[in-house]
């Protein structure tokens, strides 16, 4: 996967987490609600993606599914096996923004990590950083 490309999908859990859009629905099922409908009042109030509401599920193995194309792609490039085999398992299997969204939703829960507010140039923005 590019660096920018997984730079981008974790900007989007952050802001999936950020506006409470990840929910538990329990027996390893999350949803992740559409940002539009919970960014209102905030400076995230034009977003130009999650539209929908997508259901991630755990495989019991590390893993995840999503139903989007995003988790599509990923999981095709990692099927080719085209990832450094010295990675660990969690980090090289598929994922897409959602699915970055919940394992961060769940850190977040064990607090293992927190997010930070970030102030740079008058844009504010949510950093995790680790505890
Ligand atoms: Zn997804």
């Amino acid at each position: 996967m590019r660096p920018d490309f997984t730079f981008s999908q974790i900007k989007k859990a952050e802001k999936f987490v950020k506006h409470e859009c990840i929910e538990y629905k329990g027996m390893g099922i999350w949803v992740c609600k559409p940002l539009k409908y919970v960014s209102k009042r905030d400076i995230f109030k034009v977003i130009e993606y999650n539209h929908t509401t997508y259901t991630i599920k755990s495989d019991g193995n590390y893993g995840f599914n999503c139903g989007c194309d995003g988790f599509l792609q990923s999981k095709k490039i990692y099927e080719t096996g085209a990832y450094d085999p010295l990675l660990p398992k969690e980090q090289v299997l598929p994922k897409c923004s959602h699915i970055r969204a919940v394992i961060l939703f769940e850190q977040l829960k064990r607090k293992d990590v927190q997010l930070r507010r970030e102030s740079n140039q008058g844009m504010l923005a949510f950093c995790v950083s680790t505890v």
